[in-house]
């Protein structure tokens, strides 16, 4: 027969009479330590909706969708596949669109759909090749970050031109049916597009 060793002995007594080292959460509420990565948190307000989180995102979590027909992009957001990591946080483009919650740690759910969160952002489509631009909250984030030099790119400046409604009144809103024409540089068409235009016709004209 064998017999346990003196100080497995020991080991398991000390074991018997210290308290527990984990909390008795669900039972009491737990408070996780400082700097605790929890699950992610969008700022709706602050994402918009440019994809780069998703191509950071290790498991996928994070996935984009988008519907040329209704010219709009769903992010869908699985936390039952977060691993916490902070990528989408550390890499996201305004700096305040997703933040990991010290706070934000249960996530027992009985459906693993309860654990996805889904935004919809609105999405520019070239109105010419049906190429995807990007949403119109991205770019509207890039004027903001360019200044004056947006000023420069014709399809930021029709953006501007909209929603500053400089652009209203003016018959602007055309339809691009027949090719490219010179009227076209107003309408949303994506830099290939615009690029056409631009050497077709403004090339004609110096
Ligand atoms: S914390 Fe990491 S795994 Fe979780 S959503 Fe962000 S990038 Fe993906
Ligand atoms: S990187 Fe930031 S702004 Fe871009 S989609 Fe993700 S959370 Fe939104």
């Amino acid at each position: 027969m064998k017999y346990p060793k003196l100080r497995e002995l020991r080991e398991a007594v000390v074991s018997l009479l210290t308290p527990a080292y984990t909390s008795k959460f669900p039972a009491e509420p737990h408070v996780p330590y400082e700097n605790f990565r929890g699950r992610p948190v969008v700022d709706n307000d602050n994402c918009v909706g440019c994809e780069t989180c998703a191509n950071v995102c290790p498991p996928h979590a994070i996935t984009i969708s988008d519907d040329r027909e209704k010219a709009t992009r769903t992010i869908t957001r699985d936390y039952g596949k977060c691993i916490f990591c902070g990528l989408c946080q550390e890499h996201c483009i305004t700096g305040k669109g997703v933040a990991l919650s010290d706070k934000l740690f249960d996530l027992a759910v009985f459906d693993r759909k309860n654990n996805v969160e889904y935004q919809e952002k609105e999405l520019l489509v070239c109105r010419h090749c049906g190429a995807i631009i990007t949403t119109r909250e991205h770019l509207s984030y890039l004027h903001r970050k360019l200044g004056p030099k947006a000023f420069s790119s014709i399809l930021n400046l029709n953006i501007l031109n909209r929603e500053l409604r400089l652009a209203e009144g003016h018959d602007l809103e055309t339809e691009v049916i027949d090719g490219l024409k010179r009227k076209d540089m107003f309408n949303i068409i994506c830099p290939n597009c615009l690029r056409q235009v631009l050497v077709k016709y403004l090339s004609k004209s110096v």
